[in-house]
């Protein structure tokens, strides 16, 4: 471990050989410090969060992922579209509320028209002009690409002519084709996924990562991901943060699957942060970690509690126990406990203010 954070304080890569390394070691404390010093060295005292919304527009999906709970077919009787102007209705009452963002997911629906998503950006950016629309996986553009005839780069070009302003990081899951295959097998592959990202970056556009771990995956196809999310950061420098997402199993295909446990959680954090040496902000995601566990993670390398949320879906579908939302004044209290500098941020990461 020792010659490890040699090669970290030096600047030299860590290699995948590496990375296997970190995660066979049980030294968790070792592993915090060397995630704490990149940290440190990248976001000094500093840990963000966004006052936000996510809305989950619909939960049917003709992909049927094994590991969602969220996903139903059209005729469940729990199957819902949002209609458009129920959209514009919440996200009028996020910005009444303080917020900078609304970030719109949802499932592939089989008959929704490429116009839906149009008229939605459009209407939002009508209705809250400020507001920063994140929106889409990669897995919806490429739905949308599919439905619309149109290329993935005319599909984003239409989105952020009509108010899409950068994309979330979900879909990617875990990138290693066999794992993909035996937990989602009608998603895009994991190369669709980076290409997706490729093109909106080099359109100017900026996104976010994700894992998806704890569920079939090896400790090596994780590293492996994150080497893959490292070498499209080099050529394009387009993500913002990357988001461990620990499975949660209940109610979903798998639910047979245990749940990862605090020590992986935290290790995989500890890991993400000392690999992708490109990625300026590592995001403790509290929905899916816990409140308890995502604050221990800013010790871990992350420098980021993502948001306030309101009104999460996905996970909790599949048994998550958190609150569906925070207050700023929790958020900040939960900070400034764990030590660190409280700081409201935009999308982007702008500094919007200093607690
Ligand atoms: S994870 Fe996404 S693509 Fe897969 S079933 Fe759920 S909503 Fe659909």
């Amino acid at each position: 471990m020792n010659k490890l954070f040699d090669k970290i304080k030096n600047n030299v890569r860590l290699s995948l050989e590496d990375g296997m390394k970190l995660y066979d070691s049980n030294d968790l404390a070792a592993l915090g410090q060397m995630a704490d010093y990149v940290r440190e060295k990248k976001n000094r005292n500093y840990t963000y969060f966004i006052v936000n919304r996510h809305v989950n527009y619909t939960n049917i999906c003709v992909n049927r992922c094994k590991f969602c709970a969220f996903s139903c077919d059209p005729d469940d009787k729990n199957a819902y579209l949002m209609p458009i102007k129920d959209i514009i209705v919440k996200a009028g009452l996020a910005k009444k509320e303080g917020a900078s963002e609304i970030h719109i997911v949802g499932g592939l629906h089989p008959d929704v028209p490429f116009d839906y998503y149009l008229e939605m950006m459009r209407e939002l950016k009508a209705t809250v002009p400020g507001m920063h629309i994140q929106a889409f996986t990669a897995v919806e553009i490429a739905h949308f690409a599919k439905i619309s005839g149109l290329s993935v780069e005319k599909t984003l070009a239409g989105l952020a002519k009509a108010g899409l302003d950068s994309l979330p990081g979900g879909g990617a899951e875990i990138f290693d084709a066999q794992v993909r295959q035996s937990i989602c097998e009608k998603k895009i592959s994991g190369d669709e996924w980076l290409r997706i990202h490729e093109t909106a970056h080099k359109m100017g556009m900026h996104s976010n990562a994700t894992m998806l771990y704890g569920h079939k995956e090896t400790p090596e196809q994780r590293v492996e991901h994150l080497l893959k999310l490292r070498a499209l950061q080099d050529e394009t420098n387009g993500f913002m943060a990357f988001i461990p997402l620990p499975f949660h199993p209940a109610n979903t295909q798998m639910s047979e699957t245990a749940r990862t446990t605090g020590m992986d959680d935290l290790k995989t954090m500890a890991v993400s942060r000392i690999m992708l040496d490109n990625f300026p902000h590592i995001k403790s995601f509290w929905i899916m970690l816990g409140i308890k566990l995502a604050q221990v993670a800013l010790h871990f390398g992350a420098d980021d509690l993502d948001g306030t949320v309101e009104e999460e879906k996905i996970t909790h579908s599949a048994g998550a126990t958190t609150p569906e939302s925070l207050t700023k004044d929790e958020i900040i209290a939960l900070i400034k406990s764990a030590y660190r500098t409280p700081v409201e941020r935009d999308t982007l990461y702008n500094k919007l203010k200093i607690y």
